[in-house]
């Protein structure tokens, strides 16, 4: 099962700590995680394996958004800094309209995320 992890600057601590929470389960369900390229990096520390695409700006949203339109994604956790401007804004919009086009769970916070990813157990 593939899982998109991105998240903007502002969030990237965030999402390797909830990485680092959920790294057991993670690892247990066999989840392939995949990233926007700076996202990747961070994510990189929590000891997961991640396959890297390119950075948010330069086109990793709109990679992503490709995956989930082509059914190979299973869920996208995408930790968004509602306090900054976003140079990509529109990739970002694309990528979460394919998400609601295609019925493809996504969450845009910690709290979210982490209910999404439990799930997974049940
Ligand atoms: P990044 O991109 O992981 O390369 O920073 C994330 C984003 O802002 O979409």
């Amino acid at each position: 099962m593939e899982i998109a992890v991105i998240a903007h600057d502002g969030k990237k601590a965030d999402m390797v700590q909830f990485l680092m929470q959920n790294k057991e389960l993670i690892l247990r369900n066999n989840i392939e995680l995949i990233s926007t390229g700076t996202t990747g990096s961070h994510a990189e520390k929590s000891g997961l394996k991640v396959t890297r695409y390119l950075s948010g700006p330069l086109g990793g949203d709109a990679q992503i958004a490709g995956r989930v339109a082509e059914g190979k994604v299973a869920m996208v956790l995408f930790f968004r800094d509602p306090l900054e401007k976003h140079p990509h804004e529109p990739d970002v919009l694309m990528l979460m309209r394919l998400c609601d086009v295609h019925n493809v769970p996504l969450a845009t916070n910690p709290a979210s995320a982490t209910l999404l990813i439990q799930s997974l157990e049940k």
